[in-house]
């Protein structure tokens, strides 16, 4: 330093370096811890970086919003085969101001021209292949819905701006963050996928390797992505350059040369980017024990299957039960629900849901005749008859066609709560692991697989069918209970379809079996979506296999269909407990493992 004849400390020109652009240093690794108890706000997520950020902003006096949306453009970069810009997502709201739980609903929009059979292949006159095909296509890409949720939710509830918002999250990306096991699995496992697209390739295959463990991943596209959206204002992505760039990427996909998978093209045009919504939606309302369960009405399935089962275990005093004839309950009340939303549940713009009655007290009456307490039911169960009921049992034991469930298991949480008392469940994902395997070129974010979630053949009495602008049937569960109006608990899950079951679950753990939350959300899960076996993690094939058998289960170990992992979900959640104490969720090791915090660990 003496050569340039002024005595700079080393330490400082080493600061003034690292601050300039495309010489950040990577961002600290944060602390990861499951559980936190406290006071004053709290954020839980899949990733410390992302629960760090949305703390931060808790800290610097932003609220639950504030903090949510700011979490959630942090997972855009550390779980971007999650969630991201690219996807779409549910976002649910308790204002401490009017006590009320307020929804919006974020999900994937079918372009206009889609036509019914979108998923048949010209060639073959069959459906394509579900994996790697459908999945790996222009045709699988909703409208994204997350940056209008973003800014929806700043709208409604949020202090802060869009742009405040996005900042961390940009810094974060330019900055980069270590990778770990999880990330560089979900890259491994879509090595076909990836090396498919000429960008996606580019950002997560650089010199023909996965990002190694340890390693800085850094992704500048997407910072400077976060930086123009934070200029222009969601209008660059729904109406500007974006937007453009977007449709070219689903109608002619960016492939490279080498590639043998068929990439089918889609049909979105810019229309259809300028006419998405996020749309504030009422929430489902179920009575529980006395507790207030709030969760996502259509085009979420969430709300009413977890209601519906609920309403039906309420017949049952589950604490009094032996732990086998509890869960042997809950997995029965899963599947009767599970047969209802595949009859009844669609995106309620398009289909009429018979909502008020799948969520009568009746009728889970009528639906709770069909569980024995000592034999199993026949899967998979025929939906019941919402049309007609009256609470009795009728003697007719009913049962039904198979259908495939294909829906994917990834997907992200997260809960926020502030110091105010305002309380953010919000669940967003781009579909399966990696989305549509599609990173939008220069952009650094991929694009959703989220139609995929439509039935693939057109069946006009399908509540899920493929129409024009029609929102695909999601199982995202976002959920927050009241308890004499005040919240109580918050809670969500990644997972496709499991996503009711372990939210069911996690709120059966807590509510009738006297687990803590953390205890809730690490025990060992099982689910039952009206499918021959009941499948189930190890440890509680291990646990409870034995005494259900005896019942008649037939339970088998889970195991996810593209990671091969015996995983169920990635929980978050919330309690509040008296006097403003938190405690705080994450998984203590499913995905590697969740990161919890809290605003003070002491009262102040
Ligand atoms: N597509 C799923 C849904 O909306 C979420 C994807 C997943 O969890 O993997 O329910």
């Amino acid at each position: 330093m003496r050569r340039l004849g002024i005595a700079v400390p080393l330490a400082l020109l080493t600061t003034v370096l690292v601050a300039a652009p495309g010489h950040a240093a990577p961002a600290a690794e944060p602390d990861k811890r499951p559980t936190a108890r406290g006071f004053g706000g709290a954020v839980t997520s899949v990733d410390p970086y992302a629960t760090r950020v949305g703390l931060r902003v808790l800290r610097a006096g932003g609220n639950a919003t504030d903090a949510a949306v700011a979490t959630a453009a942090a997972l855009g970069v550390t779980e971007p085969f999650s969630a991201g810009i690219g996807g779409g997502g549910y976002f649910v709201h308790y204002s401490a101001r009017t006590g009320k739980v307020q929804t919006i609903d974020g999900r994937e929009t079918a372009p206009a021209s889609m036509p019914h059979d979108a998923f048949i292949d010209p060639k073959t006159a069959e459906p394509y292949n579900f994996s790697p095909e459908l999945v790996t296509s222009g045709v699988s890409v909703g409208v994204p819905g997350t940056l209008a949720t973003w800014q929806r939710a700043l709208d409604r509830w949020g202090t802060r701006s869009l742009a405040e918002s996005l900042r961390p999250a940009a810094d974060l990306a330019d900055r980069g963050f270590t990778v770990d096991q999880t990330f560089r699995g979900q890259v491994l496992q879509n090595k076909q996928r990836f090396n498919a697209f000429v960008p996606t390739k580019k950002l997560y295959w650089k010199g023909g390797h996965a990002p190694r463990v340890g390693s800085t991943f850094r992704n500048r596209d997407l910072a400077a992505t976060y930086r123009l959206l934070a200029r222009k204002g969601p209008d660059a992505f729904y109406r500007g350059v974006l937007s453009g760039e977007i449709v070219r990427a689903v109608r002619k996909p960016p492939t490279t040369k080498s590639t043998t998978l068929p990439v089918p093209k889609g049909f979105m045009v810019k229309r259809d980017l300028q006419r998405y919504r996020a749309l504030d939606r009422k929430p489902t309302r179920v009575g529980y024990r006395g507790l207030g369960v709030y969760g996502m009405g259509g085009s979420s399935s969430g709300g009413s299957t977890v209601g519906e089962a609920l309403n039906i275990l309420e017949r049952s005093d589950l604490a009094s039960m032996p732990r086998a004839q509890a869960l042997h309950r809950y997995l029965e009340a899963s599947a009767l629900a599970f047969a209802d939303r595949g009859k009844y549940v669609g995106d309620p713009a398009q289909v009429k849901v018979p909502l008020r009655r799948l969520l009568s007290d009746k009728y889970a009456a009528e639906r709770a005749c069909e569980i024995s307490p000592a034999t199993t039911l026949a899967k998979p169960v025929a939906a019941g008859d919402v049309t007609s009921y009256d609470g009795k049992c009728s003697t007719t034991r009913t049962s039904a066609t198979r259908t495939n469930d294909t829906e994917n298991t990834q997907t992200t949480n997260l809960t926020v709560t502030d110091r105010w008392g305002n309380v953010v469940e919000y669940t967003l994902t781009i579909e399966q692991t990696g989305g549509s395997g599609i990173v939008v070129p220069g952009r650094g974010f991929l694009l959703n697989n989220e139609l995929t979630d439509f039935t693939a053949a057109y069946d006009p009495a399908d509540p899920n069918r493929i129409e024009p602008l029609k929102r695909p049937r999601s199982s995202m569960s976002p959920t927050i209970v009241l308890k004499k109006g005040k919240p109580f608990l918050a809670v969500g899950s990644p997972g496709g379809s499991t996503i009711i079951t372990t939210v069911l679950q996690v709120l059966l753990n807590r509510l009738d079996l006297g687990m803590s939350l953390p205890h809730a959300i690490a025990a060992p899960r099982a689910t039952q979506r009206n499918t021959g076996t009941d499948q189930a993690e190890p440890a509680f094939v291990k646990r409870y296999g034995a005494a259900l058998r005896a019942l008649g289960h037939d339970v088998a170990t889970y195991e996810d269909m593209f990671t091969g992992t015996h995983e169920i979900g990635a929980a978050t959640g919330i309690e509040f407990g008296p006097h403003g104490r938190l405690t705080v969720a994450a998984e203590p090791a499913r995905r590697g493992g969740g990161s919890a915090a809290v605003v003070s660990p002491k009262r102040r």
